[in-house]
C-alpha cells in the first residue's frame, strides 16, 4: 500500500511538471509567435476618419491619417475595352507575393523598384489573391499601387474577384494562412471584418469586377458555362453589378432563392470547372464564345504546371500553380498571338 502511495505520490509530481512545463513552454511559443508577427497596413474609415493600423513586431500601432491620404469612394472600372496592344495575365497568386514580384520584374511589367514598366498594356489578374499564402496584405497594397501607376501611364491592372475573394467577404476564413488568425486575434476582430465596407481596401474590393472583355478575349476567374448563360441575362457589367451587390448579402439571403446556386454554385463564373474536367465538345465552347462575342476566354482556378491553352486555343488557363510558391508563368497576348512567359522571362508562343 505504501509503495503504491508513494508511486501515485511519484506520478502526481512528474505529471504536475510536465504540464506547468508546457504550460510554459506554451506562453514562449506564443510571445515568441507574435513577437516576430508584421502585417499591415489596415485602413480603417471612423467618422469622417482615416485610421491606420499596423502590427510590427506583434505590437499594434496605430494613427489616425490625413483626410486625403486614400479615397474613400471607389468607382467600379470599365468592363468592355476595346484596341488594347498588350495584354499580360495572370492568376491565383495566393498570398505568394515574392514569387509575383520575381515574376513581374523578370517579364518587365515592374521594373526593380517594383513600379508600373508595362506602358498602355493591360495586365489582368484573374482572381484568387487572398488565402493560403502569408503575404496577402502586401500583394492588395501592391496592385492598389499598380493600378494608379498603370492608369498614369495609360494602361491598365484589372483585379478581378475569384472564389477565394468572394470567400474571405462572405466570412469564410476557412483557407487563411495562420499568421492572419494571429493578425486577428491580435486586432480581437474576425479576419473579414478587416475587409468589411469600412476600410479602404474592403471598400476597393467592392469595386472590383468578376468578367471582363479586352479585344476579342473574355478574361474571368473559373469560366462562362453554358448552364450560367441558360440562366441569366448575361451582360458584362450588368453581371458585374450583381455579382458586386452581392458581396454585402448574407449567404442565407442569397440561398433564399435560386441566386445562391446560380451565382456561387459550380457552374458559377468563380467555381465552375468544366473546361478542364468535362470534356466538352469544341462545338460547345464555341458556342460559348459566340454568345459573349468573343473568341477567347482566360480564366484560372484549375491548377497547371504552366499556363496552357485548351480547345484550340479558344480557352487559356493561367493558374500556373503559383500557390505553391515555386514557380509560375504569365499569359502574354500581343497582335492576336498568345504566348506563355516562364518565370525566367522566355517567351514561347502557344
Ligand atoms: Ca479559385
Amino acid at each position: 500500500m505504501i509503495k503504491f502511495s508513494l508511486y501515485l505520490i511519484l506520478f502526481f509530481v512528474t505529471f504536475s511538471n510536465v504540464l506547468g512545463q508546457d504550460a510554459k513552454n506554451l506562453k514562449d511559443q506564443n510571445t515568441d509567435i507574435f513577437s516576430t508577427l508584421n502585417d499591415g497596413p489596415y485602413v480603417f474609415i471612423e467618422n469622417d476618419e482615416l485610421i491606420e493600423k499596423r502590427i510590427i513586431k506583434g505590437e499594434i500601432h496605430e494613427k489616425t491619417l490625413a483626410k486625403n491620404a486614400y479615397d474613400t469612394l471607389f468607382t467600379p472600372d470599365m468592363v468592355i475595352f476595346k484596341n488594347v496592344k498588350k495584354i499580360a495575365a495572370l492568376s491565383d497568386i495566393h498570398g505568394q507575393y515574392d514569387l509575383a514580384m520575381e515574376m513581374f520584374q523578370r517579364n518587365k511589367i515592374i521594373d526593380e523598384n517594383l513600379n508600373w514598366n508595362f506602358g498602355e498594356g493591360h495586365l489582368v489578374i484573374v482572381g484568387d489573391v487572398f488565402d493560403r499564402g502569408d503575404k496577402v496584405t502586401e500583394l492588395l497594397w501592391f496592385i492598389f499601387k499598380l493600378e494608379q501607376q498603370a492608369m498614369k501611364a495609360g494602361g491598365r491592372v484589372h483585379f478581378l474577384l475569384g472564389n477565394h475573394e468572394y470567400m474571405i467577404l462572405h466570412s469564410d476564413v476557412r483557407y487563411i494562412h495562420k499568421k492572419y488568425r494571429m493578425t486577428s486575434r491580435l486586432f480581437n476582430f474576425e479576419y473579414d471584418e478587416l475587409y468589411n465596407n469600412n476600410t479602404i481596401l474592403g471598400r476597393w474590393l467592392r469595386s472590383k469586377s468578376t468578367v471582363i472583355k479586352i479585344n476579342n478575349n473574355v478574361f474571368v476567374h473559373a469560366g462562362v458555362s453554358h448552364e450560367f448563360l441558360s440562366q441569366t441575362d448575361f451582360e458584362f457589367e450588368k453581371i458585374n453589378n450583381v455579382m458586386r451587390s452581392s458581396i454585402d448579402l448574407s449567404k442565407e439571403e442569397m440561398k433564399s432563392t435560386d441566386f445562391y446556386s446560380i451565382y456561387y454554385g459550380s457552374e458559377s463564373l468563380i467555381w465552375y470547372r468544366g473546361y478542364f474536367y468535362d470534356n466538352l465538345l469544341e462545338e460547345e465552347v464555341s458556342n460559348i464564345l459566340k454568345q459573349l462575342n468573343s473568341d477567347h476566354i482566360v480564366v484560372g482556378h484549375c491548377s497547371n504546371e504552366e499556363v496552357v491553352q485548351l480547345y484550340d486555343n479558344k480557352i487559356f488557363g493561367v493558374d500556373s500553380s503559383m500557390k505553391l510558391g515555386k514557380y509560375g508563368e504569365i499569359l502574354f497576348i500581343k497582335k492576336n498571338k498568345y504566348y506563355r512567359k516562364t518565370l525566367s522571362g522566355k517567351r514561347k508562343q502557344l
